[in-house]
């Protein structure tokens, strides 16, 4: 065994199941309620889905306070549903791809709006806007079972008491089979993959001092608090 030349980072593990789910690889669906692509100024898009991907070390468990970000001036909260991969699926048909979703839990997307949007305009990566320290919000996982199967559910936000997001799951456009089927034809998933399956409409700025709070029925909710400018 080779030394190492300084402390490996540790994987976060989320809580909720029988035991602690380590987190491996965090992707992330784009543009997944017509109302948000809307509000984004983007037609939705039936072709395909896309994705973008945030570090695990970007991770933050639920109820924690992590500061306002550097690099922002308009830092946005997504609510999500989130999928926990728990069984290895590598080219997956859509009727198959539920058999290797072990969880569901609540998740943020934190963004720098500022930076995705201007990336975006210049055709550049999302990375600065996307992938951003702490940006990763996840509650307490659920067994499948908890959720049922996706449709009538309310997936809400609030900040600081006032409800800023509230659709349903129904209004998913990429169905959680669908994403992990054809996202299963790029990357062998695996257990410990997460995938946050978009945000609806109402997404908006945070600030210091702020907290969110967010939930989906059947799911155990999620907070973040946002401190002072790091
Ligand atoms: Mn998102």
């Amino acid at each position: 065994m080779t030394d190492l030349l300084f402390a490996a980072t540790p994987t976060p593990v989320l809580p909720g199941l029988a035991a602690g789910y380590p987190v491996g690889r965090i992707f992330c669906v784009g543009r997944n309620y017509a109302a948000h692509a809307a509000e984004m100024g983007i037609a939705v898009d039936r072709e395909k889905p896309f994705y973008f991907t945030k570090s695990a070390t970007a991770t933050v468990l639920s109820g924690e306070t992590k500061p306002y970000p550097p690099g922002t001036t308009n830092y946005h909260y997504e609510m999500e549903l989130v999928v926990a991969i728990g069984a290895p699926a590598f080219k997956v048909s859509v009727n198959d791809a539920m058999s290797a979703v072990i969880a569901y839990g609540c998740g943020l997307d934190m963004t720098r709006r500022d930076l995705q949007l201007s990336e975006r305009a210049h055709q550049r990566p999302w990375d600065l806007g996307k992938d951003v320290e702490n940006s990763a919000v996840f509650g307490p996982l659920s067994p499948v079972e908890a959720l049922g199967e996706i449709g009538p559910q309310r997936i809400w936000l609030t900040l600081n008491g006032e409800v800023k997001q509230d659709a349903t799951l129904s209004e998913l456009i990429w169905s959680v089979p669908e994403i992990i089927s054809h996202l299963s034809g790029f990357y062998h998933l695996r257990p410990g993959d997460l995938i946050m399956t978009g945000t609806p409409a109402g997404v908006g700025p945070v600030l210091p001092g702020d907290r969110l709070e967010g939930g989906i029925d059947g799911l155990e909710p999620l907070s973040l608090s946002i401190g002072p400018a790091d």
